[in-house]
C-alpha cells in the first residue's frame, strides 16, 4: 500500500482524510486517530502493538538492564578515546545494545524492558562520566585552567545521550 493508491479505501472522501496510520498506511480521521510514541495510528494498530509489546517475563527486564549497562560501559571506556568521533560510535553501540538485549531475552519485547535498556546504558555510561566531573568538583583539577580541558567531559555527556537515546529509540523496535 502506497501514498499513490487513492481507490484503496473509497469508503472515506479524499476531503476528510487527513491523517493516515504510519504503520498500515490506511487513512484514518481525527476522531479515530491514535497518536501513539511514533505517531499517528489507527485502534487496531494500536491493539496489536500493545500485545507485541507484553511478552516478556520478570527476569527480561533485569537481563535487558544488566546488558545495556555492561556494553554501554564498555562503549564509555572506548569513548574516552575517540574524541570527535564518539558521535559516530555512540549509535553503534546503541544499535549492539539493542541487539544484544533481543538477543538475551529470545526477542521477547515489553515497554518495561524498553525502559531498562535505556536506565542500563545510561547507567554504563555514569561511571566514567563522573569519574570527568569529580576534578570539577573538587576545584583543583586541571579542568579548570582551561576550556580544551573541557572536552573530555563534554564527550563523555555526549557519549551517554546518543547510547542511550539509540539504544532505546531500537529497543522500541523503530529498526529491527
Ligand atoms: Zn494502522
Amino acid at each position: 500500500m502506497t501514498e499513490q493508491d487513492p481507490i484503496a479505501y473509497p469508503t472515506i472522501p479524499e476531503a476528510e482524510v487527513q491523517l493516515r496510520c504510519n504503520r498500515c498506511n490506511k487513512p484514518i480521521t481525527p476522531a479515530t486517530a491514535i497518536l501513539t510514541e511514533t505517531g499517528y495510528r489507527c485502534a487496531e494498530c494500536v491493539r496489536a502493538q500493545q500485545r507485541v509489546f507484553d511478552t516478556t517475563n520478570k527476569l527480561d527486564p533485569f537481563l535487558g538492564f544488566a546488558v545495556a549497562a555492561l556494553i554501554s560501559f564498555a562503549g564509555s571506556w572506548l569513548s574516552g578515546m575517540l574524541g570527535f568521533f564518539t558521535i559516530l560510535v555512540a549509535p553503534g553501540i546503541g544499535t549492539l545494545i539493542s541487539n544484544a538485549v533481543r538477543l538475551v531475552v529470545n526477542r521477547r519485547r515489553s515497554k518495561a524492558l524498553n525502559k531498562a535498556v535505556l536506565v542500563g546504558a545510561i547507567v554504563g555510561a555514569l561511571p566514567l562520566l563522573i569519574l570527568a566531573i569529580l576534578p570539577l568538583l573538587s576545584g583543583s583539577g586541571p579542568l579548570l585552567t582551561g576550556g580544551g580541558n573541557l572536552m573530555p567531559l563534554v564527550w563523555r555527556v555526549v557519549y551517554a545521550a546518543l547510547v542511550s537515546s539509540s539504544a532505546y529509540a531500537q529497543a522500541k523496535g523503530m529498526r529491527l
